[in-house]
């Protein structure tokens, strides 16, 4: 039998209820999609079954490719060949897809409502305002940047989260130049403007600190003769170290190739304030509060939850969350027909410890009140689909096979497989496994994987329907059964400048050089959305090596 279903008491495991379609097939389900970010457009780019009508509402008509953005701040690529029309994308589709420029402030999940408002500035005389309903709804918001209400960020600093932001940091790199530049400063005033801080030692800030010292160095040094030595670059970072979600070698190698460069890296220091001239630090190991003057401040130290996600959390019961808790169907927790994916949403994976006794009794074929190792064998697959957390544990201890894990019994019980347990001991062999859980990261691997899943869900909502009663198999004929949502990670890049780029594939492969810069150049040549934006990136990548980066405003 399925191990699926007993943690999972919806007869419907996976497949959202909806009204029967036997009186009439004309009338589309409505799915509405929030966002055009990675999540919602991966959903749009893999829906296929023509029955449902797609209305797609962002206050942004064009998908980023976000991992770009870095490169955009220093004009190595143009904002233009990282981003791609939403229109464009749906375009080709045999699916019914409309599209609204317009912001969902307010998601009312009881009456099915959702409440827009165009992002239009012109005077459309009150008619900014719609109402839209929905069979079911996809929430693809994304996040927002977090503060940590830092007084002073918002007003002073720059963020790297939007393409115009992105722009905005170019333009003013360049102001900083020009002005600096001016015959009536000083010395020290060149300085302060010439000060460039980043704060936040993720991946974001990093990319930005090296992409912004080789744009001084290649660059903007043969245009503004004799200022270079009045620049700066500091990193500040609350931890111990940047990069601290890579591999320890990754981390030092960027520390040590920072320091070697001149980017100032200041560790355990935590941004207090910003004012509109200079930024205030604490140290955390002595508390000592310092000050420092700049020209520029990024500000990239992670993500928050969006309005509407709290106003929406507060309504479904979910308040004091940082995230939608969906389960691993992406089917929002507490709510029908509503599901959420990608940076505004986390998957509250089941604990194995919840289910133990369901588990115990499944495996126990005979009812014997005890399992052999053999009963426990033909259901360890099963148990690892559903929950993740057993396979990374027997990986993570290495253990060989599930022996390992029950290992209770003397040698000779061990070599004849002839353990038995009863439920207290299958509890204490299974006691560390959910230990190994982890929420998966805010990253557009994610994202993209989980629009494609859902996607792929719906394409086959309706064969569910029509046999909901059909083998209850799990594995093997997944077709009457979705399978939970898994994430295949497929590795991560760090660009560090100088052509060199840190990557770290999965089974902690970790190559750092000028080798993986060309890995880089061709992964991200290679998942571009359209051959239109492949073709404009990999162009001013080659102008970029040819001629160098446009400094002009
Ligand atoms: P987003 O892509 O942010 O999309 C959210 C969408 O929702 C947007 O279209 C937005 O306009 C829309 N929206 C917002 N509010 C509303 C509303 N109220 N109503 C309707 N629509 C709304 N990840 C990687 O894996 N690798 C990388 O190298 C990488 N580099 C990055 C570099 C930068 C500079 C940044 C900022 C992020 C990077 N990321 C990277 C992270 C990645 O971009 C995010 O994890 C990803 O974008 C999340 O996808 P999403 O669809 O959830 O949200
Ligand atoms: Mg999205
Ligand atoms: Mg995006
Ligand atoms: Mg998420
Ligand atoms: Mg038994």
């Amino acid at each position: 039998g399925s191990l699926v279903a007993y943690a999972d008491a919806s007869p419907t495991n996976g497949v959202p209820s909806i009204a029967s379609k036997a009186n009439g097939d004309e009338k589309k389900k409505k799915v509405v999609v929030l966002g055009t970010g990675w999540a919602g457009t991966s959903f749009l780019k893999n829906i296929k079954d023509p029955s449902y009508e797609v209305q797609v509402i962002s206050p942004r008509n064009y998908f980023a490719f976000t991992p770009l953005l870095p490169s955009v701040t220093c004009g190595t690529v143009e904002a233009r060949s990282i981003v791609e029309p939403i229109r464009n994308i749906v375009r080709k589709k045999r699916v019914d897809i409309r599209f609204n420029e317009a912001e969902c402030y307010k998601i009312d999940a009881e009456n099915r409502k959702l409440y827009c408002r165009s992002n239009e500035n012109n005077n459309l005389n009150g008619k900014k305002e719609f109402v839209v309903d929905y069979d079911y709804l996809v929430i693809a918001v994304g996040a927002q940047v977090n503060t940590f209400n830092t007084p002073g960020v918002v007003e002073n600093c720059h963020f790297l989260k939007e393409v115009e932001d992105a722009q905005r940091i170019r333009r003013t790199v360049i102001d900083c130049f020009e002005r600096a530049s001016l015959p009536t400063l000083d010395e020290e005033d060149r300085k302060k403007i010439l000060h460039f801080a980043v704060v936040g030692g993720g991946p974001t800030g990093v990319e930005f600190a090296a992409e912004l010292h080789d744009f001084v160095n290649e660059d903007l040094v043969k245009l503004y003769p004799g200022l270079q030595d009045f620049v700066k670059i500091t990193l500040l970072e609350a931890g111990d170290h940047i990069l601290n979600m890579f591999d320890k070698r990754i981390t030092t190698f960027a520390e040590e190739k920072f320091r070697r460069d001149g980017i100032d890296v200041k560790t355990g220091s935590m941004v207090i304030k910003v004012t509109d001239k200079e930024i205030s630090t604490k140290e955390m190991k002595n508390g000592e509060i310092s000050s420092m003057p700049y020209g520029m401040t990024v500000w990239s130290t992670g993500i928050g939850t969006r309005p509407i996600i709290k106003d929406f959390m507060t309504q479904i019961g979910q308040a004091n969350r940082r995230a939608l808790a969906t389960d691993e169907w992406l089917r929002v927790e507490g709510c029908d027909n509503v599901y959420a994916l990608g940076d505004c949403a986390t998957i509250n994976q089941r604990r194995v410890m919840e289910d133990i006794s369901a588990i115990f009794s499944k495996a126990d074929q005979d009812n014997s009140g005890t399992l052999t190792v053999k009963e426990f064998q033909e259901v360890i697959d099963d148990i690892c689909e559903r929950y993740p957390q057993v396979e990374l544990y027997l990986k993570n201890k290495q253990m060989h096979n599930i022996v390992d894990l029950l290992k209770k019994g003397s040698k000779e019980d061990v070599a004849k497989e002839s353990i038995e347990l009863d439920i207290e001991e299958f509890k204490s062999a299974l006691s560390q496994v959910d230990s190994q859980m982890k929420n998966l990261p805010a990253t557009a691997q994610v994202a993209a994987q989980q629009g494609a899943y859902l996607a792929h869900c719906f394409n086959r909502m309706d064969e569910c329907e029509k046999d909901p009663e059909g083998p209850l198999r799990f594995r093997g004929s997944g077709r009457h059964r979705f399978r939970p949502f898994r994430y295949k990670h497929l590795g991560q890049f760090a660009p560090l400048g100088g052509e060199q780029t840190a990557a770290q594939l999965p089974g902690d492969w970790v190559s750092i050089g000028h080798s993986s810069q060309w890995l880089w150049y061709s992964v991200y040549a290679s998942k571009q959305v359209s051959w239109r934006t492949r073709a404009l990136v990999i162009t001013d990548w080659t102008r970029r090596f040819v001629f160098g980066r446009d400094s002009s405003r």
